[in-house]
């Protein structure tokens, strides 16, 4: 059978991880969140003091198909999702030594089956041959929206302005770096869901596929 690879990036809280886990179930694709990837270096980094060539030089990154994040074979799925991690992981991740090192096991992971890859520059970059390129946004207004929502679902204590502060920065640092910024690929569609539920984006989504 041959293989497909979907990419599907955009900016933070646009509701890709979400809607690929519902695409990536429905086709039976693996779903490959690559941004966990550059957390599980921001989150070694934190815990360590050499320097972030030599981590990255010996770092070992694992996910399972239940979306669990494996740093060095430790179950870190939880500990890379505060904000600290997210403000750490865009820092980390304007290094093309890091970019270089993740883009390769990124294609490696998608070498072993279908995938739906989601992240930044998965379609310009990591696959830039991709059969159907998503790229999803959304407002930053709604987008802090439903950060909130998801991080007050959880019990935290969080307040809405520290969140959109924190979302609108992650956004400049990502689309204004140098090395692979977050752009949407020319040949990417562009799914705007400000006004979407996370079943209409899908469904978008899985008729493009069966088209693809
Ligand atoms: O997707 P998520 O919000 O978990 O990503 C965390 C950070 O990792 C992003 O803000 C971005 O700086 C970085 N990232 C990246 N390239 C990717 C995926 C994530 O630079 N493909």
């Amino acid at each position: 059978m041959y293989e497909k690879n979907y990419s599907s990036d955009g900016p933070a809280g646009a509701g890709k991880s979400t809607v690929s886990k519902i695409v990536a179930a429905k086709l039976g694709y693996t779903y490959i969140d690559t941004g966990a990837m550059y957390r599980a270096v921001a989150l070694k980094s934190s815990r360590s003091c050499d320097d972030l060539i030599a981590i990255i030089d010996d770092i070992n990154i694992e996910l399972d198909d239940k979306a669990r994040v494996f740093l060095d074979g430790e179950d870190v799925t939880t500990e890379i999702r505060t904000p600290e991690i997210s403000k750490l992981a865009s820092d980390v991740s304007k290094f093309g030594f890091v970019r270089k090192r993740l883009t390769e096991l990124q294609r490696k992971m998608a070498e072993r089956g279908s995938v739906i890859m989601d992240g930044r520059d998965i379609g310009t970059q990591v696959l830039p041959n991709a059969d159907l390129k998503i790229f999803l946004t959304a407002s930053l207004d709604e987008r802090a929206r439903r950060r909130f929502e998801e991080l007050q679902a959880k019990g935290q204590a969080v307040n809405l302005d520290a969140i959109k502060k924190e979302i609108a920065l992650r956004d400049k640092q990502d689309t204004e770096r140098e090395i692979a910024p977050l752009k949407k690929a020319f040949d990417a569609i562009l799914i705007d869901s400000t006004n979407l539920t996370i079943d209409e984006v899908a469904g978008k989504i899985l008729t493009l596929c069966s088209t693809d």
